[in-house]
């Protein structure tokens, strides 16, 4: 009998996961549920407000993919699971229904926390090309002012924070005014709770970050806990700052619909997982990528290269529990952040036995955007 395998999400996880699936069973029925069948393309997109990726570059079609694959799509929003996670709930134009599945994966990808008084005043990034375009916009009509930049934590979950974008935004930016003549116009700040940020990257490569904000003037407000946003300043424990522009990167936490799931929660709210990405308790259940907490690291990044690793460990111990035998594939857990600059890039690395940043490089920032076309080729 063929089994019937669902697939949540159509982001890097869940591309990787159906992509393993089908190479290891041609007969797999596949489907796969999410708004859209479409991937965001999350890395290429702190290269939007410079105008070197647009809309089209970051939005990537699965329709082709999923024809080839014979995955069929199911459009909608899960809203929960059912049934030892046999049943997942589906809403889409008003309407809800439950998918049957023999084997489960889940990949719908982290929430961004929104506690933070006054968050609306901020522009998260992180929720994709929208936002990616409103910081383009707004750059291109300010004639100057303060431009604030930071990321929070979820302090539950020390995983779930999502830095390097933040970096590169700010020292692309801060290359962006210069090529444009108008940096001198600009006030560029960097905002962060820790005194030490981004040290899941290493401590050299945060020795390395901070020299850079001193060496281009961009004032850094550290150590001091946010309280809220305003329109037009920030106020921390410390003491408030103008701001005219907001960009910043909120903590994560894990999906909504996980509340009307059966499955445990880690404090931080991901769903908790083995190091098989196997969610415990469940037979034939997997969460990979950012829905998921893992034993880990305390290093350990949430990053897309890491979703990719975990999806094809997910799918190969799905399969190997259909053929009756134990879910034993685990996944290496490693840190590998080509931190952009807009021209140039270093490269952070990081394992359990090694680390390194490189220096800023020109070659770097080609790879990374030669990278983006390898790794899409594929899938376009
Ligand atoms: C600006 C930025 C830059 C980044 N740069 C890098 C980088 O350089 N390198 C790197 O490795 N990582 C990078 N990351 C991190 C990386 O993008 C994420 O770690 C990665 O996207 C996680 O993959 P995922 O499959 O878990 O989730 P996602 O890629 O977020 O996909 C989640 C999918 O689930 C769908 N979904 C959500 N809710 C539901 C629901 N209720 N029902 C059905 N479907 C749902 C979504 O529509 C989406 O298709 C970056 C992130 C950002 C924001």
């Amino acid at each position: 009998m063929n089994q019937n395998i669902t697939v949540i999400g159509a982001g890097f996880g869940a591309v990787t996961a159906i992509k393993t699936l089908r190479k290891n069973s041609p007969d797999a029925r596949i489907t796969l549920i999410a708004p859209e069948p479409t991937l965001q393309y999350y890395p290429s997109l702190i290269w939007v407000p410079a105008k070197i990726k647009s809309r089209s570059d970051i939005l990537v079609d699965l329709k082709p993919l999923l024809a080839r694959l014979n995955v069929q799509f199911q459009p909608g929003r899960v809203t929960g699971v059912e049934a030892e996670g046999r049943r997942v709930l589906v809403e889409h134009a008003g309407e809800t229904w439950a998918i049957e599945n023999d084997g489960l994966i889940i990949a719908s990808g982290g929430r961004f926390l929104k506690r933070l008084p006054g968050i609306e005043h901020a522009i998260a990034v992180c929720e994709g090309i929208d936002a990616a375009e409103k910081i383009r916009d707004r750059l291109a009509s300010m004639t100057g002012g303060t431009i604030a930049m930071g990321f929070g934590t979820n302090p539950n979950e020390p995983s779930a924070v999502r830095g390097g974008p933040m970096f590169e935004l700010l020292f692309g930016i801060d290359r962006l005014l210069r090529q444009q003549g108008r940096r001198d116009q600009f006030k560029l700040v960097f905002f962060n709770p820790s005194p030490r940020p981004g040290n899941r990257l290493g401590e050299k490569a945060v020795d390395h970050l901070l020299a850079r904000m001193k060496k281009f003037d961009i004032e850094t407000r550290l150590g001091a806990k946010m309280v809220r946003f305003e329109a037009d300043k920030i106020v921390t424990e410390a003491g408030e700052f103008a701001a005219d522009l907001i960009l910043f990167m909120p903590g994560m936490t894990g999906p909504a619909w996980a509340d009307n799931a059966p499955f445990a929660k880690s404090p931080g709210g991901m769903i908790q997982a083995e190091a098989t990405t196997k969610v415990p308790g469940f037979d034939r259940v997997y969460v990979v990528g950012d829905s998921g907490s893992y034993p880990a690291p305390d290093w350990a990044p949430k990053q897309a290269h890491m979703a990719d690793l975990m999806a094809v460990a997910a799918a190969n111990n799905l399969l190997a529990e259909f053929a009756g035998k134990p879910a034993t594939t685990t996944f290496k857990w490693e840190l590998i952040c080509v931190m952009d600059m807009l021209d140039r890039a270093v490269v952070v690395f990081r394992t359990e036995k090694r680390q390194f940043i490189s220096p800023p490089c020109r070659l770097l920032h080609y790879a990374k955007r030669l990278f983006e076309w390898w790794y899409l080729r594929p899938i376009r």
